[in-house]
């Protein structure tokens, strides 16, 4: 009986632990993707980015920035969301890159 228990114990916590073994790299791509993009990054550098797009000299558009680019995933509303050319991080909405493509209307 009390090796049956033992046996029960053991195969509980051999399947927690392959479970937490399949969920934790999902967990650490989750939060990679929910930090800021860091700027010593080389994709970021090579584009360009500033958190704030009034702080970008080769900015155009008074008004482009990421929450209305055709690239930016994620509510216009949010303060950050994920840029489909930048995998590294979030992006503020209030950025830029030289990469920004006005997003087209639903017609
Ligand atoms: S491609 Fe668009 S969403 Fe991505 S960083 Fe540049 S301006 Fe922002």
């Amino acid at each position: 009986m009390k090796n049956s228990n033992s046996r029960r114990f053991f195969m509980k916590t051999l399947a927690l632990s392959a479970a937490a073994l399949l969920v934790a790299p999902v967990l650490k791509i989750q939060s990679a993707f929910s930090e800021p993009v860091k700027g010593d990054d080389p994709l970021v550098k090579a584009l360009g980015y500033v958190a704030n797009a009034k702080d970008s000299k080769d900015r155009k558009d008074a008004k482009a920035n990421c929450g209305s680019c055709q690239f930016f995933q994620g509510d216009a509303k949010a303060k950050t969301g994920k840029c489909q050319l930048i995998p590294s991080g979030e992006v503020a909405v209030t950025g830029w890159c030289r990469s920004y493509s006005v997003k087209q209307k639903k017609a």
